[in-house]
């Protein structure tokens, strides 16, 4: 089990394949210039699926998410799925991605054991998409979007962050857009994460202002707010359901008392917290030829030492020298 010393327990597992992106979102990275991670650092596919192992079979991991960086660029993205899936007791398999290229994929990824996926998605206009992305690639999301629901993998979730005076316009369209396709819409406030410390407090969109913007559209009624868990979203019934809406408030309504989450990255770090500003290597051991017990003792003290609370909202805040697309979101 991963305990840590206030009562949470880590069953929940971000997996990073790769610190590489094919876009550049604002929110995340600089236009150029961002340094990836060396080929000789990032875990193989045998060792990762050796560290997924002792995660699901010693120490409780019983959800696994494939997040980057962008995972769809990690060679043989659809084997790593199958090795996991085959794990037993089999974890509950999804990811996260901007869905460049899962019109191809979806299929073949579903197959090898993806359950669910989440598909980051700002603005369906081209226009705002490059200016957010940085790359002209709306027309692959939307695609990538369609060829996940067709295969089955449900439910399809979107994420979508509001930058202001950028996309924020189109809060209510987008979750017109995802309500018409099945999808289920959630808006995650912006994080202090960006490669390039470009947040600031002032200029992001909180989840007040995204309620209130979707609220001139649509009704929102809170769904049963006491069965939330440890869901990061606060989830909104639409003009009374069955179609819902999440915001997730990690800035302005912390939900850390009730995380469940543990991240691993691609270069074999263990991170009990997107914001920790300290990692336990596994990656070193695990080449000098560490065994099982040792990994999972390993792993167990870096999440033993979760604080409280990851702190953005303290004075003294500072951001992980990591990037989100370094640590994995
Ligand atoms: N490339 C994949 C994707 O686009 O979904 C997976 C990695 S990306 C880092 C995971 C999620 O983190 C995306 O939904 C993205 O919008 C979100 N994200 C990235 N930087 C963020 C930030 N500074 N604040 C909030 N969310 C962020």
């Amino acid at each position: 089990m991963l305990a840590d010393s206030y009562g949470r327990v880590a069953t929940d597992l971000r997996v990073s394949l790769t610190d590489r992106c094919n876009l550049r979102c604002s929110y995340c990275m600089p236009p150029e210039g961002l340094e990836w991670l060396p080929g000789a650092d990032q875990l193989t596919d045998d060792e990762l699926i050796r560290l997924l192992r002792v995660a699901v079979e010693r120490l409780g991991i019983s959800e696994i998410r494939f997040t980057g960086g962008e995972p769809i660029l990690r060679r043989g993205l659809a084997g790593i799925v199958a090795r996991t899936a085959a794990l037993r007791p089999r974890p509950e398999i999804s990811m996260t991605t901007n869905g460049i290229g899962l019109a191809r994929l979806a299929r073949p990824l579903h197959e090898a054991g993806l359950d669910r996926i989440n598909v980051s998605l700002d603005t369906l206009d081209a226009e705002t998409f490059v200016k957010l992305a940085r790359r002209d690639r709306l027309a692959d999301v939307l695609a990538g979007l369609a060829a996940a629901a067709s295969t089955g993998l449900a439910p399809v979730k979107v994420n979508a962050v509001l930058m202001r005076d950028i996309n924020d316009h189109e809060a209510a369209d987008l979750l017109q857009y995802c309500i018409d396709y099945g999808y289920q819409m959630r808006f995650i406030e912006q994080m202090p994460l960006d490669a390039q410390h470009g947040w600031r407090r002032e200029n992001m969109v909180t989840a007040d202002e995204i309620l209130l913007a979707l609220s001139v559209k649509f009704a929102l009624i809170p769904k049963d707010p006491g069965a939330r868990g440890s869901a990061p979203a606060e989830t909104f019934l639409i003009d009374g359901g069955p179609a819902k809406v999440g915001v997730i408030g990690s800035v302005t309504r912390p939900f850390c008392g009730a995380c469940d989450r543990v991240r691993l990255t691609a270069d074999g770090q263990v991170r009990n917290c997107l914001f920790a500003r300290e990692e336990s290597d596994l990656r070193t051991p695990l080449r000098a030829g560490a065994s099982d017990d040792d990994l999972a003792e390993r792993w167990r003290q870096a999440v033993a030492s979760k604080l409280p609370g990851h702190g953005i909202n303290d004075p003294g805040f500072l951001q992980p020298a990591r990037p989100m697309s370094a640590i994995g979101g």
